[in-house]
């Protein structure tokens, strides 16, 4: 199934070595490998697992075994799109072992890992090489170890650098800013500081917030996985923590009033949730100092409760869990290397994207990456319109306004650059889909490999 120098550019005999076969690790093997370069991945299943990690096979779903939505007209299904054009191993195995599930693509995991791991396995130009890493071998690697990395390569990786890694990921709703009701939503920073339109306000009266913050000491939490000890950092609690230490904590704490005045009363509300932009174009807000264990039932059925969040339409949902991730904007080069150590490039959730396809979408990306480096040909990074193209903007910082503080994350299409002129909210959707496959054919002709190779169909 793989064969080797189809792109008609020599490609160096060295070998690379690709250090974790989750999604992206696969996915960067196989397109490397595809493209004539000698791989050897390295993974560190059966002997060692993550708390998570279960089965044998590469390309192991640890959660869910859906890939989320399908429909072209929402980020993530435009993503299943572009990777399919591409000749994805991760799609295209998904769509051969497809159960059914509505709008959304799932997979039968066992037959979706196992498809997988055969084509990895009976690649001539891959050597899967089982055990863990502890220390970066020497040539060109590439690190796609995942949100658990294991903890010696995690301390390998911080001295290579230069900080800590290993974060409870603590991530705040996002809403779509256009659902947010600008007839309660005043805008205002702080004591008048930084720019005036960085922040929306929703204020509350004392009532409103008490009844608050008694629904979110009844809501349903999610309970923690074994290996993730509920222990945060004290500027970092979940609000429903802070809730259950006191009635007033939360109005003194991230729903603090201070330095804000509501231009419709002339006072300070009682407390207030403040939404920051998201996205250096303003479409998508981060609700500030939300992080949440909240079931996201209970996360739908409260926030609407929120003054101007009655309709609102959420971009993601909070959560906690254990991560592992470099702040790549700052760390890594265009090409997705390390820019202290450029022979070391990064793939996937480790990367600071979030999910199954997003890793294997970054793998793909950091294959391509790493080819290039390897013919002296150059990296051509996606469109900024493409679903792949949002996902690079976001891991490059491209798409983030200045100071935003790096957090992981799906492909949203509030990572897109905004639609030119005015387009009907309900045609938005789209309208993205649209503009970003009219670009991707351009981008996908200047592919390497991509047509000589080839869509396989089954394992
Ligand atoms: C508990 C949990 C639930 C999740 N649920 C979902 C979900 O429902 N839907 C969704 O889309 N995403 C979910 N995710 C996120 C999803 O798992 C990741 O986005 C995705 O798997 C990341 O792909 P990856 O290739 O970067 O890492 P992984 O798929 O985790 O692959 C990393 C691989 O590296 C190996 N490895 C680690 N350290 C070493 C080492 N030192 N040496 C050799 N090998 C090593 C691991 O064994 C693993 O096989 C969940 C994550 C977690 C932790």
């Amino acid at each position: 199934m793989l064969t080797g120098g189809r792109c008609g550019v020599t490609v160096s005999e060295k070998t690379v070595t690709v250090i974790g076969g989750g999604l992206a690790g696969s996915e960067c093997a196989y397109q490397l490998a595809r493209r004539g370069v000698k791989v050897e991945l390295r993974e560190m299943k059966p002997q060692h697992r993550s708390p998570a990690h279960k089965s044998d096979q590469l390309a192991e779903l640890v959660c869910s075994n859906s890939l989320r939505s399908d429909s072209p007209e929402s980020a993530i299904g435009l993503l299943h799109q572009e990777l399919r054009r591409l000749g994805s191993v991760i799609l295209t195995s998904a769509d051969t072992h497809r159960v059914p599930a509505g709008e959304a693509l799932a997979v039968d995991r066992e037959r979706f890992s196992g498809a997988v791991t055969a084509l990895l396995t009976g690649a001539p130009n891959v050597t899967v090489v089982p055990g863990e890493v502890d220390t970066l071998p020497e040539g060109t690697v590439v690190v796609a170890t995942g949100p658990l990395t294991s903890d010696a390569l995690t301390r390998a990786l911080e001295g290579y650098v230069g900080e800590k890694l290993y974060f409870y990921d603590s991530i705040a709703p996002i809403v779509a800013a256009d659902s947010v009701d600008m007839t309660v939503a005043f805008r205002q920073s702080r004591w008048g500081r930084g720019g005036s339109d960085d922040y929306l306000n929703l204020p509350m009266d004392e009532e409103a917030y008490r009844r608050f913050v008694r629904a979110l000491c009844a809501a349903e939490k999610v309970a923690p996985h074994s290996f993730e000890e509920p222990k945060y950092f004290e500027g970092c609690l979940p609000i429903e923590v802070m809730a259950e230490r006191g009635e007033d904590t939360l109005a003194h704490g991230p729903m603090k009033p201070v330095g804000l005045t509501d231009p419709r009363t002339g006072r300070s509300p009682y407390a207030v949730v403040q939404l920051r932009m998201e996205d250096a174009h303003g479409t998508a807000y981060n609700m500030v100092g939300f992080q949440t264990r909240l079931t996201w039932t209970e996360q739908r059925r409260i926030f609407p409760s929120i003054p101007g969040l009655e309709h609102a339409e959420f971009l993601r949902m909070g959560q906690i869990h254990r991560n592992t991730f470099i702040d790549a904007p700052r760390l890594l080069g265009a090409d997705l290397s390390l820019r202290a150590e450029p022979r070391v490039f990064f793939a996937g959730q480790i990367t600071g994207v979030e999910g199954y396809v997003e890793s294997a979408a970054c793998g793909y990306l950091t294959a391509l990456a790493v080819h290039a480096r390897l013919t002296g040909g150059t990296f051509h990074p996606p469109p900024a319109t493409t679903a792949l193209g949002a996902l690079y903007r976001h891991v490059t910082g491209e798409a983030h306004p200045q100071g935003y503080v790096y957090q992981p994350s799906n492909v949203l299409f509030g990572l897109f650059p905004p639609l030119p002129g005015r387009v009907k909210k309900a045609d938005k959707r789209a309208a993205y889909s649209a503009r970003a496959q009219a670009d991707f054919g351009p981008w996908l002709d200047t592919v390497p490999g991509v047509a000589s190779a080839g869509t396989q169909r089954s394992a």
